[in-house]
């Protein structure tokens, strides 16, 4: 694909528990932008499916599922999008969020997707991590946020894979900003970030 029929993108990224989902839903209400939560794709798949079958079976450890795999599922959500309407990719820029997030998923998705700007919502205190996704699995059908262990080991992934993928991005493309604010404080921050990057076009 050429740079001006690739994806216009943002990319989400920060730890499991740092708000993402919470500012992603609140964004997704704004024109011209989708917003993409990998975990949300997967979660819709039909659970006795064998791709859900086999999403259950990472998941539930707190694994990543393996990478082309998941550029797979997401391409066929992209492209479902796009059959049914819901994408035009002239009008929205994708508001990407848990995807990519290990460098292999950022060489596959380098093919399809132009990246304007990334977001990194930063949390020092780990426990506040943890605190936060034990509360939301009691609100939500989350079983890979119940167990502790679980959690331990998404956070750990998360340092191991996807913390060096932000390192490896274009550094003038991120802007850091602090999670552990309330969640308009966070909102602020990043419709300050976005405002220059997604057109004003509706
Ligand atoms: P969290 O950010 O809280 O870990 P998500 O809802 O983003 O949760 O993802 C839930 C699970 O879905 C992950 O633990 C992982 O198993 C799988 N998953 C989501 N996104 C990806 C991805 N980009 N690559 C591989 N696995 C993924």
């Amino acid at each position: 694909m050429t740079k001006a029929s690739k994806y216009r993108a943002v990319l989400l990224f920060g730890y499991p528990g740092c708000g993402k989902g919470t500012q992603g839903a609140v964004l997704a209400g704004l024109p011209n932008l989708l917003h993409l939560a990998m975990g949300d794709i997967f979660r819709a798949l039909d659970k006795q499916s064998d791709i859900g079958r086999e999403f259950l079976s990472y998941s539930t450890k707190g694994f990543l599922v393996p990478d082309e795999l998941t550029v797979r599922v997401w391409k066929q959500h992209v492209d479902g999008l796009t059959v049914s309407g819901t994408y035009n990719s002239d009008y929205h820029v994708l508001l990407l969020d848990g995807i990519p997030r290990t460098s292999i998923q950022v060489e596959l998705l380098s093919e399809l997707i132009d990246v304007l700007c990334v977001i990194h919502l930063g949390i020092d205190d780990q426990q506040v991590l943890v605190e936060r996704l034990k509360g939301r699995a009691l609100k939500s059908d989350r079983p890979d946020d119940a167990d502790e262990s679980v959690i331990r080991k998404r956070i750990e992934v998360y340092e191991a894979e996807t913390m060096p993928v932000l390192g490896a991005l274009d550094q003038q493309l991120i802007t850091n900003i602090n999670a552990d604010q309330p969640p308009l404080a966070v909102l602020r921050d990043i419709a300050d970030a976005l405002v220059s990057v997604v057109p004003s076009r509706i």
